[in-house]
């Protein structure tokens, strides 16, 4: 049995919020009744998407679904359910000499959420996205059948949902490869750029290291526009021979409540902005897994620090040839508004896989911005998604929440299944009719 619990729900970004009824199934057969029973429903893994994509007024969680139904430690591969979360697997597969090939930024997210977003780490270029990684997932459908998806079995129905935001069905369990691990620790080196020019060089030239992703003050101005720390990493060798595989958790400190909204004001963020790129301890360091790949877990509800009223986060990919006056010509549009981003992360992507239709990165650069949801922010959003626009760029829809219905460039209604609907997609078929 299933109990259903009505409540008012959002996910990271705090923005919108919607009065929800949701269900935890715990077994398959649990969730065919769940499926058949409704008219539409979304599923959602742990809510770490930032706008509206796991919402819609039914919604089936999979936390529930969390069990590891097979780890092959001689050849990396795991076989587990699809509420399963990355942070779950850690302490399991570290030890026996295994990491993720593909992990974003943060591990308390589902591997039905990583594949629904078809999520992508600090090493696009060498590594891709999750999907790369996947061997084959099992799929309810509207009809309740399970489907069996692989490259090989339904290879369409695999490459939409990877990326295809839950509309193609409820993701049950899946199996994927792991890479060989053999130290807890990373050499990091931190690269700080005086400038825009300076940022994206450093990137240009460090493209041996396995790993990348830079910070930006979108603050500085004059000669120092544009600049940020980059850090690079690779997988350290072991200190010792037999040096303890052990995955390094710390236990997180917490932000107990919300922030007043005046907190992060164009002031606080200056001063915060100047702290970081002053304070990088630039050159090369060893850190530890968690410390390089989850820096922002370290505090728990982060997100609180923005106020009840949320953010916006803002991240968008341009073409390589496009990026560097793209995100020039954007940065520079911020700096002219009244919105301020707390937090800026730049990456490069590598090239998109012609199968993988619903990947978010495309060769070249995203910048994600990290924006207070002000009264003036959808005003900006609608400028941002014009110059985006331009420069042939696309927005991550696991981000969005208040984009242009193309900025995605997908189309839910070409492969999507009517039943599986949440808010972002109807946000995409309203704004379709009305254009
Ligand atoms: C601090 C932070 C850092 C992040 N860094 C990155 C990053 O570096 N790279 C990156 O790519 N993303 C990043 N993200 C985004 C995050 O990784 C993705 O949104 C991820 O999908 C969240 O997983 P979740 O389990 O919370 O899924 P949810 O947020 O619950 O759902 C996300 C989407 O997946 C669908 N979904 C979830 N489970 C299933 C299922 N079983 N079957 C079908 N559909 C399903 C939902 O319908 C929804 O559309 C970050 C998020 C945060 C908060």
């Amino acid at each position: 049995m299933t109990k259903n619990q009505t409540s008012t729900i959002a996910n990271w970004g705090n923005y919108p919020k919607v009065r929800a009824e949701i269900t935890v199934p715990e077994t398959p057969e649990n969730l065919r009744e769940q499926v058949l029973a409704r008219e539409r429903l979304i599923a959602r893994g742990n809510g770490k998407c930032y706008g509206d994509a796991a919402l819609s007024p039914f919604i089936i969680s999979t936390l529930r679904l969390n069990r590891v139904l097979d780890f092959d430690a001689v050849n990396g591969v795991v076989h587990c359910e699809a509420g399963v979360l990355l942070a779950d697997l850690l302490d399991a597969i570290v030890p026996a000499g295994w990491f993720f090939h593909v992990t974003p930024g943060i591990k308390n997210i589902t591997i039905g959420g990583a594949i629904a977003c078809d999520v992508h780490g600090k090493n696009h270029p060498d590594k891709g996205c999750f999907s790369n990684w996947l061997i084959s997932f099992e799929l309810m459908r509207a009809d309740g059948a399970i489907v069996h998806c692989s490259r090989a079995d339904n290879p369409d129905l695999f490459w939409q949902t990877c990326g295809g935001m839950g509309w193609t069905g409820v993701v049950l369990s899946a199996r994927f490869q792991l890479m060989p691990l053999r130290s807890i620790y990373m050499r990091q080196l931190a690269v700080r750029a005086e400038n825009l020019e300076a940022l994206f060089a450093a990137f240009e030239t460090n493209q041996n290291r396995q790993y990348a992703a830079g910070w930006v003050d979108c603050l500085s101005g004059g000669a120092a526009f544009g600049r940020g720390v980059v850090y690079f990493a690779d997988h350290a060798e072991p200190q010792t021979p037999e040096a303890p595989l052990l995955f390094p958790q710390k236990k997180p400190r917490n932000v107990p409540f919300y922030a007043p909204s005046w907190l992060l004001n164009p002031l606080t963020i200056r001063v915060h902005n100047a702290m970081l790129f002053s304070k990088a301890s630039t050159g090369e360091h060893l850190v530890d897994l968690d410390r390089y790949f989850y820096p922002l877990d370290s505090i728990q509800n982060w997100n609180r620090l923005y106020g009840r009223r949320g953010f916006i986060q803002y991240q968008f990919c341009l073409p390589e040839a496009k990026s560097f006056e793209g995100i020039r010509q954007i940065m520079k549009t911020i700096r002219e508004s009244r919105d301020t981003p707390f937090l800026t992360v730049l990456k490069r992507h590598g090239e998109r896989p012609a199968a993988a239709i619903h990947s978010f990165p495309i060769r070249g650069y995203s910048l994600a911005l990290d924006f207070p949801r002000t009264s003036s922010i959808i005003s900006l959003v609608r400028v941002l998604d014009e110059l985006v626009w331009q420069y042939d760029g696309k927005i991550y829809l696991a981000k969005d929440a208040c984009s242009a219905s193309r900025m995605g460039r997908v189309d839910p209604v070409a492969f999507g299944e009517p039943k599986f609907h949440s808010l972002l997609k109807e946000r995409i078929l309203a704004k379709k009719q009305g254009a």
